[in-house]
Parts: C-alpha cells; sequence; structure tokens
C-alpha cells in the first residue's frame, strides 16, 4: 500500500519547488506519522523534524488535544465562512482572540488559507483604503531583496527572490525592492551601523524617487524567513517604520513565520520589534498546520474606512470559499489555547539561546561561515573561504547536500542554497537540541570530506 503512494505519488504529484531531475530519480520519501518533533517514514524511520514540517507545526505533530478538537468540530459544524451576514463561534472568537494578541488598534480580521492568501489580502486591502480616501495614485508597494511572501502572483511578485521569478510573468510593475538587511554581506567596510544607516538612506531615496504620494505600503518580514533567515540590524525596523509614518505609507509585517512562539512571542512586532504595524498577515503557526489558515489583520483606521465605501463603489469585492472556514478557525483557536495553556512562548525564550549557542559551536568548522537567527528560527551559511566569505558554486548544491547527509542520520533541516535552516517545532527539548547539533556536525564533515575528495 505505501508502495503504491510511492509510485502514485512519482506518476501523479507535482511537488512544489522540485528539481524535477533529482526527483524523478529517487522519488519522494513517504512519511506517515508524526509525534510531537518527530516524523516517520513508510519505513518506519524515524526522524528529527527540525523545521516543523515548513516553520509550521509549532505544537508539534500528533496532538491529541487538538484532532480531537478538530474531529468535534467537524462533526459540529465543519464549514460555513464568514460572507455576508454569516459567522460562527469559532470565526468570532478567533478573530477577537488576534485583535487582543496584535498590538495597538489592529483588530479587525480577514481570514483566508495561508500566508500568501493573506498577503495577497493585504495589499487589496491597502489599494482599497487608498482609493476609499480619494488618493488612487497610491498603488506602489516597497519590498525587500531576500523576502519571502508567497506563491501565488502578486504574493510571488512580492517576493524579493529574483531567482524564482524566471518563467512566469509577475505583476513587477507596482513593486520596489530595496536591498536586503543582511548584516553578514553587508560591503566589507562598513560597521553594522554604518549598514543600518546605508539601508534607511537608500530607503528614504526611493520613497522620494518615486514620490511618496505613489507609495501604498511596504511589507517586510520582521526576519527574512525563506531569504535565509536574514536578522536585520538592531534599530533598522524602527526607523524604517519611522519613514513610513513620515511619508503616509502604511506598514504590513509578515508574521507569518515569526508568530505563534517561533522567536518566544504569540506576535513578534510589538514584543520582540518594538514596532507598531498597520497590518499583521498571519498563517503557519496560527494552526500549527493542522488545517490550513491565514490571517490578514488590520488597524481600526483602515477597517473604518473600507467597511464604509462610497455609494459608486459599495463592495469590499474580496473574498474566498474557505473565508472564516469553521473548523480551520476552530483549530486556530485551540492551536492558541494550547500554546497559552502550555506557555511554549516561555519554553522558546528559555531554550532558544542555549540551541543558538549550542548551534554557534559549529562556526568552528571551516566551511560555517555564520550560524544566525533567533530563538526557533535559525540557519547556518556555508563559505568556501570564510575570510573573504566566498561562496561555493552553485552547482555544488552544499546545503542540499548536507541536508541529504542529515537525513540519512534521521534529521530533516531545509536546504536554501547554501544555507540551512532549522524552525522546529516548539516541542524540541535539550535532547532533541543536542542531537540536532550534533546530526548537524556529522554531515557537515562528511560533507567536507566529500567535497576535498572531488578536489573542492
Ligand atoms: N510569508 C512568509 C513570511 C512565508 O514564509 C510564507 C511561506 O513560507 C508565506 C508568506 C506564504 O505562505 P503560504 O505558503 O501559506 O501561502
Amino acid at each position: 500500500d505505501l508502495e503504491r503512494a510511492w509510485q502514485n505519488d512519482k506518476d501523479h504529484v507535482i511537488h512544489p519547488y522540485a528539481n524535477y531531475e533529482r526527483f524523478h530519480e529517487d522519488g519522494s520519501v513517504v512519511y506517515t506519522k508524526g509525534d510531537r518533533h518527530f516524523i516517520y517514514d513508510d519505513k518506519d524511520r524515524k526522524y528529527l523534524d527540525g523545521i516543523a514540517g515548513l516553520w509550521c507545526v509549532n505544537i508539534g505533530h500528533g496532538n491529541v488535544e487538538m484532532a480531537a478538537h478538530i474531529g468535534e468540530q467537524a462533526k459540529n459544524l465543519a464549514y460555513f465562512n464568514t460572507f455576508e451576514d454569516a459567522t460562527s463561534p469559532s470565526a468570532a472568537n478567533l478573530a477577537a482572540k488576534l485583535a487582543s494578541l496584535c498590538p495597538g488598534s489592529l483588530n479587525h480580521v480577514f481570514f483566508g488559507t495561508g500566508g500568501s492568501m493573506a498577503n495577497d489580502s493585504a495589499i487589496k486591502i491597502v489599494h482599497y483604503y487608498f482609493n476609499m480616501l480619494g488618493m488612487p495614485k497610491k498603488k506602489k508597494i516597497l519590498s525587500r531583496n531576500l523576502g519571502y511572501h508567497g506563491s501565488t502572483y502578486l504574493a510571488h511578485a512580492l517576493t524579493g527572490i529574483s531567482s524564482t521569478h524566471i518563467g512566469f510573468d509577475l505583476p513587477k510593475d507596482m513593486i520596489t525592492y530595496l536591498s536586503a538587511p543582511y548584516p553578514y554581506r553587508r560591503p566589507d567596510e562598513m560597521t553594522i551601523q554604518e549598514f543600518c544607516d546605508s539601508l534607511i538612506e537608500e530607503m528614504e531615496h526611493k520613497i522620494l524617487e518615486l514620490g511618496p504620494e505613489t507609495i501604498a505600503c511596504f511589507i517586510a518580514e520582521p526576519i527574512m524567513g525563506a531569504g535565509g533567515v536574514i536578522v536585520p540590524p538592531d534599530g533598522y525596523l524602527i526607523k524604517a517604520y519611522e519613514l513610513c509614518k513620515k511619508y503616509n505609507i502604511l506598514v504590513i509585517a509578515d508574521e507569518v513565520v515569526t508568530a505563534f512562539g517561533r522567536l518566544g512571542h504569540l506576535v513578534a512586532s510589538k514584543e520582540k520589534f518594538d514596532v507598531q504595524p498597520d497590518i499583521i498577515v498571519l498563517a503557519k503557526g496560527l494552526s500549527s498546520g493542522y488545517i490550513p489558515l491565514g490571517a490578514t489583520v488590520i488597524s481600526e483606521t483602515i477597517h473604518k474606512v473600507i467597511s464604509r465605501p462610497k455609494p459608486e463603489n459599495p463592495y469590499f469585492s474580496h473574498g474566498f470559499t474557505y473565508s472564516g472556514h469553521a473548523l480551520a478557525c476552530a483549530t486556530g483557536l485551540k492551536n492558541i489555547e494550547i500554546m497559552e495553556r502550555e506557555d511554549f512562548c516561555g519554553h522558546v525564550r528559555t531554550v532558544g539561546p542555549y540551541f543558538k549557542k549550542q548551534l554557534k559551536t559549529l562556526e568552528d568548522l571551516p566551511v560555517v561561515g555564520e550560524v544566525r537567527g533567533s530563538h526557533f528560527m535559525l540557519a547556518l551559511e556555508y563559505v568556501k573561504d570564510k575570510r573573504t566569505k566566498e561562496s561555493f558554486p552553485a552547482e555544488i548544491n552544499i546545503g542540499k547536500r548536507i541536508y541529504h547527509s542529515a537525513k540519512k542520520r534521521g534529521l530533516i533541516i531545509r536546504p536554501i542554497g547554501p544555507i540551512n535552516v532549522l524552525s522546529p517545532p516548539l516541542t524540541y527539548d535539550k535532547d532533541a537540541i543536542d542531537e540536532t547539533v550534533d546530526i548537524m556536525k556529522k554531515s557537515i564533515l562528511e560533507t567536507m570530506n566529500d567535497l576535498s575528495k572531488e578536489g573542492h
């Protein structure tokens, strides 16, 4: 039966971001069950899930309380939506809960099924808002190189990873990509402070060049995830937000990865970074991946405008079959209840620094250029030469090689070019951390050995 699944997958499944050449050789690993931060394949091999599926299974796999709750809700009311005058207790109560968690006056929630949809919704809300205010010229969007915002046409266009743009005609005309706040890759001669200042200068220069009256919003992950876990210099976010305020540009915080415990807080913008966005975008850890769910949380100010449209444009015409999905929202509510009761954020704040400290010891290895990140959002960047930070040639695929080596040893990590990401379920404990660091070390050493045999 499982053999059939493997074959069916090979014959019929389109895999996101698959490298088809490799994929067709080996086929897929068929994962069959999960338990906290462990996951098992069809041969009953056990792995540490070092990436929480895809930065999302924050409460861990196989949570029986969650499973029971989903079953109950499905029996009661699996589906209804929030169209027109409809709602459900779970959609209404989750919206209220998110309003209580989000900072400032962010108190109205538009639901969808994931991060891309939530970002698309945020942009449509912003455009509609400025139209309603009689400022239809305010359409342009500031994004950043290496920012990741999703895979629908617009969310992909917001994504500043240009290598992924090839082959598509993404609607990029309204988007300007600012430099990535990537301290490790800053110009050699600059201190981090100078680098930070230069990013802000660049941003202000771009705003003035484009004309603030044409710019609707700035979208940014507080820490970039899929771009390679890039932590901006201290003060960067605050200063970027200040510029936006100065020029009447709304700020969208894409907290799809950073919220729900990964950085030790349910929402990171205010609690960790001391910034106040106009819109916060949530997904992934919002439901810990048990059911697809995304949310766009907007400020009272924006809501007041979009909820009182002018007679000539009476509808905010935007919505999905699964907006306010009763079962998905019930899952989100239960997820937050479990996280708060079990104090997952406290756990992450306690063991996160240990995780980073242990992983940092790998910087002693000659190919580990930098270990970076925060709490349960960490990455290693590999370089050929630590002094010059010269990268390995892309075709060597160092991140992927180390990923395969770690998988063989029972640890799943995420390869992104010359970077490996670690973003485990929040159940990860010291034992799991120690085992992860040990496997990473062995996998890096094995890969270095292979590379040197191949003459690199
Ligand atoms: N925003 C960020 C920061 C993400 O990391 C992701 C997904 O990885 C998305 C948006 C897109 O979310 P989804 O894949 O649920 O559409």
